[in-house]
């Protein structure tokens, strides 16, 4: 096996990777494919100038990677984040091609990133910085090849600054050059609240499948009050849940009586963060992820499910929002845990790709659907791929995330085999 240079050297990186060796081996993977398929298609590392409300020109790395687009245009969110690198960016983008190939899409996996915090950015100073991203990605990106979406740190004003800046640098209006953008724009209704509401679908399936019910004396915990970990929270609120764990990164907040979303909403929208809040008791991110309770949902970032907190996890279900959320290490422990159902990434986030190939599409075609069609059509597609995945992990006997893997890995070395290897 070759040694990682050092730009991939993340540890985010080599846990997919090693995750996709392992299945890989148990789907007796030709090894043309294998060594294929564990490093991405194309990758592009730009520099980013932009300049400060103070006059100050900043340079900041931004990068824009494709893993591999057998399956159809390459699809992937844009992290806006201080830790984001090229191994980040790169582990990202392969988790993206297993998620849409397990779940059906005709999309292959990518994703983009610029290594910077935006909470202290302006809006004008946001502005500037990813309009130049945009600037200096515009060749690699596309929408018969890639399209961007939101991920952490960004949003639908985001998006929607880089559909204007495409479209400007074109000539004429292309909406369908990313998703997650505001409906004025052509945007999709329940795109915000897909990814989170696709979480709540996965969990509706998995507490049925090891009876678990589904009320108010159903405590859930969820780590991250971003577009994923709120989104969650009110739709399971609004199944009759009751949230008792929430944070984001200024700390966590713990209440066995419930913490409502819209009391939450409010105090976010007033001070940026929940920093301080009140009515609840403050915890630390870690000890949130061990709070007494039956659904667990880490929706913040990579590795924070570490094998301390996996050792002394409580929950019942625990479906991962983020991406990467558990380490290899935690997945071990986990994995041994036989009172613990595990809904892996690519399976528990695929609501936001799901629903952002419906926004693509309805773009394409200049024709808008209505929001119950669109849930409709997410939950049809989120269920079948969730009792596929059981259905392998019962039939190879493996656990739920290596199953997951396989099955999206399957479908991509299928279609390779199929296509053939080019010349
Ligand atoms: P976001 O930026 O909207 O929210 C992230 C939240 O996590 C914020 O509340 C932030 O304060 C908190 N946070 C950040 N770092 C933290 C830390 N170290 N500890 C605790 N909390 C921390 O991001 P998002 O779009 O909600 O994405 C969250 C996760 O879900 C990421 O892993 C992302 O890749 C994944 N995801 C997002 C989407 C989507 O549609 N946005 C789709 C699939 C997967």
């Amino acid at each position: 096996m070759k040694k990682l240079s050092a730009e991939w050297d993340n540890p985010l990186f080599k846990q997919v990777q090693a995750q996709f060796e392992e299945a890989a081996a148990n789907l007796g993977l030709d090894s043309n494919l294998f060594y294929r398929l564990r490093v991405p298609d194309r990758a592009l590392i730009v520099s980013v100038p932009f300049r400060r409300d103070n006059g100050q020109v900043q340079v900041v790395p931004g990068y824009r990677v494709q893993h591999n687009d057998i399956l159809g245009p390459c699809k992937g969110g844009i992290r806006y984040n201080p830790n984001v690198n090229l191994g980040e960016v790169a582990a990202l983008a392969m988790l993206m091609t297993w998620k849409c190939a397990l779940v059906g899409l005709p999309l292959g996996g990518a994703k983009g990133g610029v290594q910077i915090d935006p909470t202290p950015l302006s809006r004008t100073e946001l502005q500037r910085l990813t309009r130049r991203y945009t600037a200096e990605i515009i060749n690699f990106i596309g929408p018969d090849h890639d399209i961007p979406a939101p991920d952490m740190g960004t949003n639908e004003q985001v998006m929607a600054w880089i559909m204007d800046t495409y479209s400007q640098m074109k000539g004429y209006s292309i909406p369908e050059i990313v998703t997650g953008k505001p409906v004025v724009i052509g945007g999709s209704l329940g795109r915000k609240e897909a990814t989170g509401n696709g979480v709540v679908f996965t969990v509706i399936e998995a507490a049925e499948k090891i009876g678990l019910k589904l009320d108010h004396n159903t405590r859930v915990v969820i780590q991250g009050f971003g577009n994923v970990g709120s989104a969650a929270h009110k739709k399971f609120e609004k199944i009759g849940c009751r949230v008792v764990g929430i944070s984001d990164v200024s700390g966590g907040f713990y209440n066995p009586n419930g913490l409502r979303f819209e009391d939450l909403m409010e105090y976010v929208e007033k001070n940026r963060t929940l920093q301080n809040y009140p009515e609840a008791e403050a915890v630390s991110n870690e000890a949130l992820l061990t709070l007494p309770c039956e659904i667990l949902v880490p929706a913040a970032t990579e590795g924070t499910v570490t094998d301390k907190v996996a050792r002394e996890i409580k929950c019942r279900i625990l479906a991962e929002g983020a991406n990467g959320p558990t380490t290899l290490e935690a997945d071990k422990i986990l994995k041994d845990n036989p009172d613990l159902f595990l809904i892996p990434d690519v399976l528990a986030n695929a609501g936001g790709v799901i629903v952002s190939y419906f926004e693509w599409v309805q773009d394409l075609q200049n024709f808008f659907w209505n929001e119950t069609e669109i849930n409709q059509r997410l939950g049809d597609i989120m269920k079948k791929a969730f009792h596929n995945v059981v259905h392998m992990a019962e039939q190879k006997k493996v656990g739920m995330r290596m199953s997951a893997l396989m099955s999206g890995i399957n479908s991509v070395a299928q279609a390779m085999l199929t296509r053939g290897l080019y010349p």
